[in-house]
Parts: C-alpha cells; sequence; structure tokens
C-alpha cells in the first residue's frame, strides 16, 4: 500500500544513485524543517564539512572567507549554515566568525 511517492529510498544527494540505508542519516536542514536523508557516505562527507567540494565544484555561487580565504559554496542550501555575511561585504566562514564572537565577548566581559 505504501507508495515510492512520499519518500524515496535513494539518497538526497542529486548527484549519488546510491540506496540510503535502513535508517537514513540526517544532513542539511531543509526548508521545510525536515532534513535531507543521505546514504552513509554522502553523510560522511558531509559531517567532514566536504560535501559542496565533494559534489558542488562545477557550480557557481563559490565566494572566499575574507579571514582565511577558506571557500564556500555561498549559493547553496547544503553551506548555508557555514558562513555569515560581513557588514562591509564579502564573507566568513563560520570558524573565523566564532572566533571574532569570542573575542568580542572576552572584551566585554574583561573590561
Ligand atoms: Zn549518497
Ligand atoms: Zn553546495
Ligand atoms: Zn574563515
Amino acid at each position: 500500500m505504501s507508495s515510492a511517492s512520499s519518500s524515496s529510498k535513494l539518497c538526497y544527494n542529486s548527484e549519488c544513485k546510491e540506496l540510503k540505508s535502513e535508517r537514513p542519516r540526517k544532513g542539511w536542514r531543509l526548508r521545510t524543517g525536515d532534513y535531507a536523508e543521505l546514504c552513509d557516505r554522502c553523510v560522511s562527507v558531509y559531517e567532514e564539512g566536504r560535501f559542496c567540494e565533494t559534489f558542488h565544484l562545477n557550480a557557481t555561487g563559490w565566494r572566499c572567507c575574507e579571514t582565511c580565504g577558506k571557500q564556500v559554496h555561498c549559493g547553496c542550501i547544503v553551506s548555508s549554515h557555514a558562513f555569515t555575511l560581513l557588514d562591509p561585504g564579502g564573507i566568513e566562514c563560520m570558524k573565523c566568525a566564532r572566533k571574532n564572537v569570542l573575542w568580542k565577548k572576552e572584551e566585554v566581559t574583561s573590561s
């Protein structure tokens, strides 16, 4: 009775033709509030933060972090949590952004 239309057994990654495992692993958050369900291979790539550089290298929307120069796929929902927009323009990866927040907090508490 269950139709295949509601949930696919295939990995959510359109570049990947693998079947998901019995217990699909969660990837990035979708706009619906659900999570992309990925096969084991893709989820480990995602968790290492290499999903975009593995599957989207030829896509447009890559920008560099203003601080460390790391490439971030800004035109992509997968990386939408991985950078912040800077006030003067440009972007900063989360690693650098977090560092800056910590610095600011320290300044506030120590004064
Ligand atoms: Zn996959
Ligand atoms: Zn991407
Ligand atoms: Zn950075």
